[in-house]
């Protein structure tokens, strides 16, 4: 039991931890792979290919070919809409899970919910987290199963997308000429796309091999993302910069491989037991009946939203989380009574008091030291050197980074080849032509792997690469200049047959980004159905309707994730604090249920108030 004294030990360890990482340039600390590091952008899993450009039109175009483009894809198909075109600056479909090839790469999320479609496509996952190529080899399922390669244009990005007032369609121009009209467009890039390099002075210097992580250049290491070893590797010194989720999951590959490992770590990541399993297929066949995907994904809301479930279908890492909290949070109150509690709640559409809302966070806590002091003594019980298993403990709430989930990546500090070089918060100080410096100390390597993450929240049109012209020459990123404004998260006014499929506004599930998708599909494929039967020629928010739903986004209340006491990271703005931009970022204040159940209403009400069609 940790007494109050420790709390207040433990609540300075933190702040003062927190205070070494804090920098003042946030995000701007961080540099593209673009200019002089342009060739680390290149796609080094397909080859480009030449082709004529296309000057057509299309009923309906998507701008990604990731999970939000395949899902609304395959749901319009089914709606009737056939006419559908993929456009991605990948060479083929998968969005994240074709870039991040990396060796071990793998879900955290449970795969029965995770992989979108299961039921329509007919396809059982072989574990509880599956890896990488299972993930990918399922989006070229879907791509084939709703013949979605039949437009599809890779390896291809979007210039320029402006509304044509006259024709009231939208023009799309790309960087490989191509100039085609589209009565709808959505834009559904994902909110990790764009890789990042530290700005690491001397970083452009380095004469050895180097690339970001969603770039594997399995050429130079050898291997595959299948799992073959790297056996290139054998005579090589390599450094990896960064110790969040890829780097937990590549390190122990590279670290059975390589002649000689260095993990550069900034701040240790929290890493807690995996458990994963194969599914059986008895097991599968008796809960796969019509249906079960989205009741497992309505489960799955249930127990990561604040009242009691019914029960634990998914019982993944997150919902664990969840559940620990809650009961924490319940103390020797019997669940029957909590459930009752919850469902008069549910009834009578009351939030928690404040005396609640105090108890559930005073037991947030109270569970969260808990968890931490597991992850530190697991920490401790695997790692031999006491030095190296001291410098892999976090010390923050586990929420305030992504927690890790693995039971390969802390024995891999016990191989003799691997070595961590703790910056003790400050990051690696130089690159030379030869290696990294930290602490004057030169780490001479043949390659550099940059684990470094992903551009999270920066403007749309610098993320994209392109803007959207709507009604009257707006563009979107002046539309979106202080932050986002949307109906649902989806619908934006001025911008007539367009769609932002993304998760900010909405559910904001972070979860299982996944179940914002697929529900996201269902609004689209519904309306643009709807609108097409009744010959519409127009479908757009309000003005009105999109500022109260912001208004509404702006009442709730900061998350726990993104909570400014945290370390610095990407989900808290680099603990740069609260702009009306990051607020706006948010989700529904009733949390993710509560926005599920918002938009199921609104579906089935078949008013689809908010929306004017015009003819
Ligand atoms: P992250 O942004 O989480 O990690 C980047 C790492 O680079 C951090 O450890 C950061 O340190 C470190 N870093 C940055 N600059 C420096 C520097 N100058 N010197 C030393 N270290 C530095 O990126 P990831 O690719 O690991 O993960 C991104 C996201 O992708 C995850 O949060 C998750 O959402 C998703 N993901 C999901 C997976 C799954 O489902 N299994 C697997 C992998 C990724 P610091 O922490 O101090 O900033």
């Amino acid at each position: 039991m940790t007494t109050l004294l420790d709390k207040a030990d433990l609540r300075a360890k933190y702040a003062a931890e927190r205070a070494k990482r804090l920098r003042p340039e946030g995000n701007a600390q961080y540099q593209r792979l673009a200019g002089k590091f342009a060739s680390l952008a290149a796609d080094p899993y397909t080859p480009y290919v030449e082709r004529d450009p296309v000057a057509d039109h299309v009923t309906f175009a998507f701008v990604g070919a990731g999970m939000s483009g395949l899902v609304v894809g395959a749901r319009l198909k089914e709606a009737g809409i056939g006419d559908f075109r993929l456009i991605d600056k990948a060479g083929g479909v998968g969005g994240t899970w074709y870039w991040n090839r990396y060796p071990g790469a793998r879900c955290d999320t449970a795969a029965m919910i995770y992989l979108p479609l299961l039921e329509e496509t007919g396809y059982m996952p072989t574990e509880k987290y599956v890896r990488g190529p299972e993930i990918l080899a399922h989006c070229e399922r879907i791509a084939r199963h709703f013949g979605l390669y039949d437009k599809a244009l890779f390896h291809t990005e979007v210039s320029s997308i402006e509304w044509q007032e006259a024709a009231r369609v939208w023009r799309i121009t790309t960087n490989r000429g191509d100039d085609f009209t589209a009565k709808y467009v959505a834009i559904g890039t994902g909110p990790l796309h764009v890789a990042k390099l530290p700005g690491i002075p001397g970083i452009e210097q380095f004469k050895g091999k180097s690339f970001h992580t969603s770039r594997w250049d399995y050429g130079y290491t050898g291997g595959d993302a299948d799992g073959a070893p790297m056996a290139k590797l054998a005579d090589k010194r390599v450094a990896v910069i960064g110790t969040g989720a890829t780097s937990v999951q590549c390190i122990p590959h590279l670290a059975k491989t390589a002649k000689q490992l260095f993990v550069f770590q900034r701040t240790p990541s929290s890493v807690d037991v995996r458990n994963n399993h194969p599914i059986d297929p008895q097991w599968y066949a008796q809960i796969a009946k019509p249906g079960w995907q989205k009741r497992w994904m309505d489960n799955f809301v249930e127990n990561m939203g604040g009242g009691i479930p019914s029960e634990d279908l998914i019982d993944d890492g997150w919902t664990a989380i969840s559940r620990r909290i809650r009961e924490k949070a319940l103390g020797g109150t019997p669940l029957w009574l909590a459930r009752i509690v919850t469902r008069l709640r549910k009834a009578f559409n009351a939030s928690p008091d404040q005396r609640t809302t105090g108890r559930v966070r005073a037991a947030f806590e109270d569970a969260d030291i808990e968890k931490m002091e597991q992850i530190r003594a697991r920490v401790d019980a695997v790692v031999q050197d006491p030095q190296t298993a001291a410098q892999l403990k976090p010390w923050y709430a586990q929420l305030c980074k992504r927690p890790c989930f693995s039971d390969e990546y802390l024995p891999a500090y016990n191989a003799p080849n691997t070595v961590l070089v703790d910056t003790d918060g400050k990051g690696v100080e130089q690159i030379t032509e030869t290696g990294l410096v930290v602490n004057g100390t030169l780490y001479e390597v043949d390659c550099i792997v940059y684990a470094s993450g992903f551009e999270y929240g920066a403007n749309f049109q610098l993320k994209t690469g392109f803007d959207l012209k709507g009604r009257g020459g707006q563009m979107l990123s002046d539309y979106w200049s202080d932050g986002l404004q949307t109906l649902h998260g989806l619908h934006m006014h001025g911008f007539p047959n367009a769609f932002a499929v993304q998760m900010n506004q909405a559910a904001n599930m972070v979860s299982n980004i996944p179940h914002n998708i697929v529900d996201h599909a269902a609004t689209i494929a519904q309306v643009v159905a709807y609108a097409e039967r009744r010959g519409y020629a127009e479908v757009e928010p309000t003005q009105e309707a999109v500022s109260q739903w912001v208004s509404l986004i702006m009442t709730t209340e900061p998350s726990v994730i993104t909570s400014t006491d945290c370390t610095p990271g990407f989900w808290n703005n680099e603990g740069q604090g609260w702009n009306e931009t990051f607020r706006r970022a948010q989700g529904h204040p009733g949390g993710a249920g509560g926005f599920f159940t918002h938009i199921d209403a609104w579906r089935r009400s078949g008013r689809y108030a908010g929306l004017m069609f015009n003819r």
